[in-house]
């Protein structure tokens, strides 16, 4: 028989789960394909980004010093060279007393230090004529002023976000090495569940639970491989639990977790030959939770009832998925916000509430979901935070600050 600890704390829980996150392999990809994916690689520039002086604005380059006496009353007149818009070069440096046209994105010519818009001008074909001084290097953009050479531009374990997919394609990387997408294999449980194109009989629900879960893992792109429904049989649940471990990097199961006579699972896993990690964690909903591995390949085994498998898959699926998927910023990130409803019970057990987060006067406060309760999916609905009732809480009024959970951050 082996041993595992019961009814752990959150933070324990993950202690002991977190680890066997190990981070998978990575792919080469298309900077297109980029986006959301897991960068495997520091990337140092070896260009600037411009690499050249430009203007950000359609005028005149000039010397400033030609300018240091212009006024309203004594304005300076130069002789215009040339043009230069964008993509094109000036044929020579200008010199002194003379300017040159320039348009948005061209680079500066040698010898001008600084642009004047073209509507703090008058001009002619050929003259240019201002009305202020110009200071040394006003309106030029540096080159590398976006990023340097030889700059760290962004480090190996972030998660790209469209931005960097851009930034990743201006420093000219048409492929990007990324961590591969990890693979989850999703199993129901349960004698009382059917499928969705089946017809409800007496005592049968459909299987809603694992659509919840499918959705959140494409959002945290996770590939999957659904199993579909096994029932309330230890032994056929540990069959269907080693066909999903041979070609998945981790397991997810619901149902059966609990201490029912039904409840299989825990019994499937020692079957399977598994180390469980832990069973059951102090927190609600939640509470009905083993996680174990199999063969170093991580199992989270959650509880059938929708917000419960939710609430476990967010608060420890979700970090050790990012772990996995290659993320350096793996843990959830917390936050402090005021309740905008009251929590009007006494609360002996530690819970987490589903709410939407709120800026009202530059404070977060969390809006609590109408509905509450393990057996419902509807509270999760537009959860993007999760706030915390502390264990042994008194009653708390509207306005209580509380720590929050946060879903939504890259
Ligand atoms: P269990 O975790 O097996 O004790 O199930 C707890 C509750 O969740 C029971 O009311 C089940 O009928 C329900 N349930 C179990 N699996 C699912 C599922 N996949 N979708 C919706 N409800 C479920
Ligand atoms: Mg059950």
């Amino acid at each position: 028989m082996s041993t595992y600890p019961e009814k752990v704390t959150l933070e324990e829980g993950l202690g002991l789960l977190l680890p066997w996150g190990n981070p998978v392999g990575t792919e080469c990809v298309p900077v297109d394909e980029t986006d959301g994916r897991v960068l495997a690689r520091d990337i140092i520039s070896k260009e600037n980004i411009p690499p050249f002086r430009r203007s950000p604005y359609d005028g005149y380059a000039l010397r400033a010093a030609d300018t240091a006496d212009a006024s309203r009353e004594t304005p300076v007149q130069l002789t215009v060279t040339e043009e230069v818009p964008a993509g094109s070069t000036a044929t020579r440096a200008i010199g002194e007393g003379e300017a040159v046209k320039i348009l948005t994105g061209a680079p500066v010519p040698e010898g001008a230090d600084a642009i004047v818009k073209f509507e703090d001008t008058s001009f002619t074909e050929d003259t240019v004529t201002v009305f202020a001084p110009s200071k040394e290097g006003s309106n030029i953009v540096p080159v590398g002023e976006d990023v340097k050479e030889g700059e760290l531009v962004v480090e190996k374990g972030r998660l790209i976000s469209p931005a960097l997919v851009g930034l990743l394609a201006g420093l000219g990387y048409e492929n990007v090495k990324v961590h591969r997408k990890i693979t989850a294999a999703l199993l129901s449980t349960g004698d009382e569940l059917i499928a969705i194109g089946e017809n409800l009989s007496p005592g049968k629900i459909r299987n809603s639970s694992i659509y919840a879960i499918h959705a959140y893992l494409e959002q945290w792109n996770v590939n999957t491989r659904v199993l579909g429904i096994e029932k309330d049989n230890a032994q056929r649940i540990a069959d269907r639990m080693l066909e999903g471990l041979a070609d998945s990097d981790m397991l997810i199961t619901t149902g059966g977790v609990s201490v029912g006579d039904y409840d299989m699972v825990k019994e499937a896993l020692t079957r399977i030959g598994a180390d469980i990690l832990f069973w059951k964690v102090r927190m609600k909903p939640g509470m009905a939770f083993i996680a174990a591995v199999y063969q170093g390949k991580p199992i989270l085994a959650l509880s059938g009832n929708p917000s419960a498998a939710a609430v476990s898959l967010f608060m420890l699926g979700r970090p050790l998925i990012r772990r996995m998927s290659g993320m350096k910023d793996y843990q959830t990130k917390e936050l402090k916000v005021k309740m905008a409803d009251a929590f009007p019970k006494k609360s002996p057990s530690r819970r987490m509430i589903p709410g939407t987060l709120e800026i009202l006067n530059g404070e977060a406060w969390i809006v609590f979901a109408k509905k509450q309760g393990n057996g419902m999916l509807n509270p999760m609905r537009d959860c993007e935070i999760l706030g915390e009732i502390e264990a042994g809480s008194p009653p708390l009024r509207k306005g209580s600050i509380i720590k929050a959970y946060r879903f939504f951050d890259r």
